[in-house]
């Protein structure tokens, strides 16, 4: 993780952030927008049923969401099987939007 100064009002922030979270400018090329929904879809498989994947792309309400449902998931069946089905179903938006990584990103 690199800190970088967005071009547009000079903040710093971190390059894992996919715009500048002040006034929102991309800094990032196409390119590297697809190397990161390779990393979305990494997260979405291995760690989505407790909504890694959520945090990612900064959606932070459902990521919580998902966090509560997945660890409760360890003992009950049911918010286990929600909380799969829910990252399993972002995985496959995901895998349809693989040349269309910005829907993913940008649809907050
Ligand atoms: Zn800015």
């Amino acid at each position: 993780m690199v800190m970088i100064y967005c071009r547009e009002c000079g903040k710093k922030y971190s390059d894992t952030a996919v715009a500048c979270p002040k006034c929102g400018y991309r800094e990032k090329s196409d390119i590297k927008v697809e190397n990161n929904i390779i990393v979305y879809l990494v997260l979405t498989w291995f760690l989505g049923f407790v909504g890694i994947h959520k945090f990612y792309v900064g959606k932070n309400g459902q990521g919580i969401a998902m966090l509560i449902m997945g660890t409760i998931g360890w003992f009950l069946i049911i918010p286990g099987i929600v909380s799969c089905v829910w990252a399993l179903v972002d995985f496959i938006i995901g895998i349809c939007n693989i040349k269309k990584p910005n829907k993913i990103f940008n649809s907050k």
